[in-house]
């Protein structure tokens, strides 16, 4: 794409799209190249918190030399729950120009990292492409990875056809309701299910090389809440039926409350050891073989 002159085409249309912000579903319709903010609070550059090689990510994207992530501040949901919530909520980072963006793009292929992790990327689509474009000028050749809360809109998913490889959306909840009283966001899982289909049907299922590390494809994650709020059931039975039952899944245990957690009853304890079990099993019982870190067993279930 960056030969053929596409990818630079694909910067100038990015970039139009904050003159009257509608990069997500939240479609703020700010001018962000004037400085005005959304819900991101992000004006025209991205904001960085902190990059390098990462070892806690999805084992096929650690392999041996680790994950190049790079965290950029704000991000498009409010999540309640957020452990990164200085980050993702009060912006603890740095203001980075697209030079310095593709820079630390390049240190981190330099360092051996096995791909480019934009970890928050929804609302700075725009900022990494123009980065991008410095970097692949400069030999950046690496797979990148967009790793989203998964409230994307598949028009702005459009402009990364053929740009990113790896695809690594949240399905975070089932329940519309739910999304809205624990992200602040309206319509999540019909936004998110069009957005991982935009995915899924760019990159397709997850590919892996002779060393088990990623090189295309869709992983998803889903981090199990109490009481059954993140409607994995209903998660899972789309993933098999909508999608694939290869897709790559990391179903996540680690919820504990932090942030704003405390103020809802219902997210004010970890889960426990059998919600966990009880969502491996329901993956499971939908088809999905391919579960991150987690044996694979012969299917027997019923769809
Ligand atoms: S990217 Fe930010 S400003 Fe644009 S629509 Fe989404 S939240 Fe609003
Ligand atoms: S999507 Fe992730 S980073 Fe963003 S607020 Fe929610 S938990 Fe935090």
């Amino acid at each position: 794409m960056y030969g053929a002159g596409r990818l630079h085409e694909r910067v100038e249309q990015a970039l139009t799209i904050l003159e009257n912000c509608c990069l997500c579903p939240r479609r703020c319709g700010v001018n962000r190249l004037k400085g005005e903010l959304g819900k991101c609070s992000t004006g025209r550059q991205a904001f960085v918190s902190s990059f390098g090689p990462h070892f806690g990510e999805e084992a096929p994207l650690v392999g041996s030399d680790g994950s190049g992530t790079i965290f950029f501040a704000f991000c498009n949901l409010k999540c309640c729950f957020c452990q990164n919530y200085t980050i993702s909520q009060l912006g603890e980072g740095q203001e980075v120009e697209a030079g310095e963006l593709a820079g630390m793009m390049l240190s981190l292929e330099r360092k051996g990292c096995h791909n480019i992790n934009f970890v928050s990327p929804t609302h700075v689509v725009p900022q990494i492409l123009e980065a991008l474009e410095i970097a692949v000028e400069s030999g950046l050749s690496v797979p990148l990875v967009y790793n989203s809360g998964g409230y994307d809109a598949a028009d702005t998913l459009k402009l990364l056809d053929g740009v990113f490889d790896i695809y690594m959306p949240d399905m975070k909840y089932s329940d519309e309701h739910n999304a809205r009283r624990f992200s602040g966001i309206d319509e999540y899982p019909q936004m998110n299910r069009a957005a991982v289909k935009e995915m899924h049907r760019q990159v397709g299922d997850l590919q892996l090389d002779d060393n088990g590390v990623a090189t295309r494809g869709l992983l998803v994650r889903h981090l199990v809440l109490p009481d059954g709020l993140a409607g994995t059931a209903e998660v899972c039975r789309f993933l098999s039926r909508e999608i694939s039952v290869n897709t790559y899944l990391n179903v996540m245990a680690q919820y504990h409350p932090c942030y704003r957690a405390y103020d809802v009853p219902e997210l004010a304890r970890s889960i426990s050891r059998e919600e966990f079990v009880e969502a491996i099993e329901t993956a499971r019982s939908c088809g999905l073989h391919r579960l991150d870190r987690i044996e694979p067993r012969p299917f027997a279930g019923v769809l």
